[in-house]
């Protein structure tokens, strides 16, 4: 019999499948049991979609706006894209592509740019399907670590890398994602532009993944990267739908400014393998951004966020850090790790911490080792009240047994 593996490409036998989802149907299969949940797992935005939203989608099925579109997407959603970024006076809408979300922008980006073996880097806690993406697009990913420790929650210095461009002199692009999923750290408009102009200097895309950019706390504002006639050459934002409005992930729409000639690959990949999203997607998403936006989803957020540090503060075992933006807490579980569980069990990583407060307290929690940083849990406080407050109940209570 032929050896199951060779049935399969070898770069998919390397991926596990979205770490994400997988949360989502653990906390379906616990409610069918009729279990308690506490779910801090998806990233998700919850509540109701925008009636302007959901009837745009539904008159445009009703008008028969279900025939093949331009794969760059809608004109009039290319405009809008722009004028959401506020980016209309720097790019034309042939800067612009509309995506099957921002994770088809993404893996468009690698195909159009990386040759095989090209190296793409990411910052030290990416985001779970940046690595299989740009496998799947036969580039090769490192990481850009920091080097001034903890303290600095993660985020990535100039210094840190130019030291990796020097590491590998083929990187064609380097990836940041601000707000970041998952540590939710904010990039200063100082640090970004640092980052920015070592790219430029090296000839290397900036490519700013800014999909949560609306969901700013404490009054601060998304600080934008600089575009000019200098920048624009090197400088990719992908955005989307998903994050910044309630319950839009499964409409599944992004966009991505590119220049002209990188957009144009893009137009040109998904022309042939998706033809550009669905049209009535299209549609629902032109009446959300060009609807004037509604802060009351990053408010109420921002409100969870309290609620959910008032919650923790009394949890000796973890560390919480700070969340400025998005919607996840990354707590430092170090503490937790090599203790033993009242069931026997030994907790040694991230992943087995994870299990343990899902099996003891119904607590559901990505593990740090997702995003390449072990000894954390991200939680996504995008959540309902009940679950932050007794899911940080039966965290405390589930940490204090361990000895
Ligand atoms: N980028 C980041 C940082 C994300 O967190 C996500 C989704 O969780 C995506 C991209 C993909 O977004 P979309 O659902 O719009 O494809």
């Amino acid at each position: 019999m032929t050896d199951p593996k060779s049935r399969l490409a070898e770069k998919v036998g390397t991926f596990r499948p979205s770490l994400t989802l997988e949360l989502k149907r653990l906390a379906a299969a616990r409610v069918a049991r009729g279990l308690p949940v506490y779910d801090f797992g998806l990233g998700e935005t919850k509540g109701d979609l925008a009636p302007h939203i959901a009837e745009a989608g539904a008159r445009a099925f009703r008008d028969g706006e279900t025939m093949y579109g331009d794969p760059a997407g809608l004109s009039a959603l290319r405009d809008a894209a722009l004028r959401w970024l506020g980016l209309e006076r720097q790019y034309a809408i042939e800067n612009v592509v509309i995506t099957s979300g921002a994770k088809q922008g993404l893996f468009n980006i690698f195909l159009a740019l990386c040759n095989p073996g090209d190296t793409v880097l990411f910052d030290a806690a990416p985001w779970v399907s940046y690595q299989p993406m740009a496998i799947a697009a036969d580039a090769r990913v490192a990481l850009v670590q920091p080097s001034a420790g903890a303290g600095n929650f993660l985020k990535v210095t100039a210094e840190d890398l130019r030291r990796e461009l020097r590491n590998h002199p083929d990187a064609r692009l380097f990836l940041l994602n601000s707000p970041v999923n998952p540590t939710s750290q904010l990039y200063s408009t100082e640090e970004l532009e640092a980052l920015l102009s070592v790219c430029v200097e090296r000839q290397v895309y900036f490519v700013l993944d800014r999909l949560y950019w609306r969901l700013v706390f404490d009054g601060a504002v998304f600080p934008e990267p600089r575009v000019d006639e200098e920048t624009r050459p090197w400088l990719i934002q992908v955005d989307g739908l998903s994050k910044n409005f309630r319950r839009t992930g499964g409409i599944r729409l992004g966009w991505t400014v590119a220049p002209t000639d990188v957009a144009r690959a893009m137009v040109n990949l998904q022309s042939h393998y998706t033809s550009g999203p669905a049209i009535p997607t299209q549609h629902a998403a032109l009446a959300g951004i060009t609807a004037s936006y509604d802060v009351e989803l990053r408010d109420d957020l921002e409100r969870k966020r309290n609620l959910l540090l008032d919650a923790t503060c009394n949890i000796p075992q973890i560390k919480v850090w700070p969340t400025p933006a998005a919607f996840y807490s990354f707590w430092d579980v170090r503490a937790c790790l090599g203790k033993t569980a009242p069931d026997g069990r030994r907790i040694d990583s991230s992943a087995g911490l994870a299990t343990y407060l899902l099996d003891s307290a119904g607590v559901i929690t990505a593990p740090g080792s997702a995003f390449m940083q072990e000894g954390y849990l991200r939680n996504s406080f995008a959540t309902p009240d009940e679950h932050i407050v007794e899911g940080c109940r039966a965290v405390g209570q589930a940490l204090a047994t361990l000895r």
